[in-house]
């Protein structure tokens, strides 16, 4: 019998975010039906307001769903309880946040372990595993530096050694480059394209219309809604050989 195909890393089924203050309710996210599949390299546009954090913190688990079904790497996730959904969110989930967001009194290293001591990983594969990360975003010799003696753009590149430390299901990144001058972003923004060459899928919230010609997918809400979803056309590696220059997937254990 021909194997099941994987599932979609991210279903939505008519999920939906409303916030009530007082006697007012903000649909902040309106029932929204939406898949990602594997190795999809999307990002989430709209105007402020539009509902893209609220979106990104559903995906994330960091917030909680007021209708709807939320299925991550086939489980639904919807209606899990605290302790499942902070287990699952720790190995299944890598975040980039725009502000970095490291421990500033623990060296580079210690923060790229932060998700591996979550998950109770064994002392060895999780130095082991530090290193190659390290490695891959090209700071093995800042690994006992400080976050602020580091640039914004390594600090980054920390972050995102830290968000694969657990092989996740998926990435999310919230305007990964926002704080980050020209240069230094687009530099990032490299990064995250050899990550989609490795198989990785990658999900950001930006603003800025570069990212329109690396990503696979735009998805554009608008008052809480998806307004469209539509594919770019950008040419991609998935499926092929991995382009010459970048790290070999095996280095951050592929897709
Ligand atoms: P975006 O990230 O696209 O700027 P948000 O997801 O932050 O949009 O917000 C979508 C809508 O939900 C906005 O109208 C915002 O004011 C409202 N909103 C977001 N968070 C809350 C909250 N905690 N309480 C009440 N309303 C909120
Ligand atoms: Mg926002």
């Amino acid at each position: 019998m021909p194997e099941a195909p994987p599932p979609d890393v991210i279903r939505l089924d008519g999920l939906a975010k409303t916030y009530v203050t007082g006697d007012t309710a903000v649909h902040a996210l309106r029932e929204t039906d939406l898949s990602i599949q594997r190795g999809e390299f999307t990002a989430i546009m709209g105007p402020s307001g539009s509902g893209k954090s609220t979106m990104l913190n559903l995906l994330g688990l960091l917030d909680r769903p007021t209708a709807g079904h939320y299925y991550l790497d086939g489980s639904d996730v919807s209606r899990m309880d605290d302790n499942d959904l902070s287990d699952i969110r720790c190995r299944k989930v890598g975040f980039v946040f725009q502000s970095f967001n490291l421990f500033p009194h623990f060296t580079v290293f210690d923060n790229v372990c932060v998700p591996m001591r979550y998950a109770e990983m064994d002392a060895d594969e999780m130095r082991e595993r530090a290193d190659r990360l390290l490695e891959m975003v090209g700071l093995t010799n800042r690994a006992d530096h400080r976050p602020t003696q580091l640039s914004g753009g390594q600090c980054q590149r920390v972050a995102i050694a830290r968000s694969l430390a657990n092989d996740p299901a998926l990435i999310l990144a919230d305007e990964p480059t926002g704080n980050l001058d020209e240069k230094t972003g687009q530099e990032i923004l490299q990064l995250f394209r050899d990550l989609h060459a490795m198989g990785r899928t990658l999900l950001m919230v930006t603003h800025n219309p570069e990212y329109e010609k690396v990503v696979e997918r735009v998805v554009r809400l608008h008052d809480g809604s998806v307004a469209s979803d539509v594919r770019t056309g950008v040419e991609t590696w998935r499926g092929r050989a991995v382009p010459p220059g970048t790290v070999p997937a095996a280095a951050v254990g592929g897709a």
